[in-house]
């Protein structure tokens, strides 16, 4: 028998022998929960050139919002929380970036974190647009957190009873601000100022203790939160983002933008721990 022979009467009897491969039914698609109840998502304002405020003893407010974040995270990741933070590092992101992340990531919560040196206490802020009743099919990218307020109002109050029960003083407000607009998610601006202890120099955002206190005044409040509050009804989609580059036919002239940039495609999330 010849070589030649021999291989293609082995390969013969092999393919005889191989069985056929089957099919597999098509799987279909698991359906995407409307939010992911044991994720939440932080945001640790400015970063990188943007600095945010100049705060005393050259501290810059973008390295104290990182630092209330890194206490933030332990807490709840301790309480089985899984946490998402646009930021862990001196990154700059847009405001678009940070809520394209928080949007794409369907969390039960976005607290968003700023310091100041003025004022004192802790400042919740809630988005200042009207309430919308129900989620459109579609959410403007400006307006995305108007399906969200009646929760987001829900959640800032959550956030106030626990500071109050801390013994630490609050100022609740309603402002306009990004990436509050933005976000899909139940959403509260945490703003630190200097806590007032009785003398004439107040505990600085940077005080550890301070820092700590807040912290875990807020990690009681999202665990009550996540045991009290039943999840939103789905979304209808994410929000449209202005002017899709996609959807302008290439024959057509350039239009002078009127609408904001488009947010960008989320960045790989950083600082997903468990
Ligand atoms: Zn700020």
């Amino acid at each position: 028998m010849t070589l030649a022979f021999c291989v293609v009467a082995s390969l013969t009897a092999r393919s005889q022998a191989t069985p056929q491969p089957q099919i597999a039914a098509p799987v279909p698609p698991k359906p995407q929960p409307a939010v992911y109840r044991n994720l939440v998502l932080l945001d640790p304002a400015h970063g990188g050139a943007d600095t945010g405020a100049q705060l005393p003893n050259s501290v810059l407010e973008k390295d104290v919002t990182l630092a209330l974040a890194a206490r933030i995270r332990p807490l709840l990741a301790t309480a089985g929380f899984t946490l998402l933070t646009t930021r862990d590092t001196d990154a700059e992101l847009t405001t678009d970036q940070r809520a394209g992340i928080a949007n794409h990531a369907r969390p039960t919560v976005c607290l968003v974190i700023h310091a100041t040196s003025s004022g004192t206490g802790v400042h919740l802020f809630t988005s200042a647009l009207d309430a919308r009743p129900t989620a459109p099919r579609t959410l403007p990218w400006d307006t995305a957190q108007a399906a969200s307020i009646p929760q987001s109002l829900r959640l800032v109050n959550e956030l106030g009873l626990a500071l109050d029960h801390a013994k630490l003083p609050l100022i609740l407000s309603r402002a306009s601000v990004r990436p509050l607009d933005n976000l899909t998610c139940p959403a509260v601006a945490i703003e630190l100022a200097p806590l007032p202890n009785g003398t004439s120099r107040p505990f600085a955002v940077t005080d550890s203790a301070y820092q700590q206190q807040v912290a875990q005044a807020l990690a009681a409040a999202l665990i009550s939160w996540r045991t009290h509050n039943p999840p939103p009804p789905p979304p209808a989609s994410r929000p449209i983002l202005p002017a899709a580059p996609q959807a302008i036919p290439p024959a057509q002239p350039k239009a002078a933008p009127s609408a904001p940039p488009p947010a960008p495609a989320p960045p790989t999330p950083k600082g997903a721990a468990k």
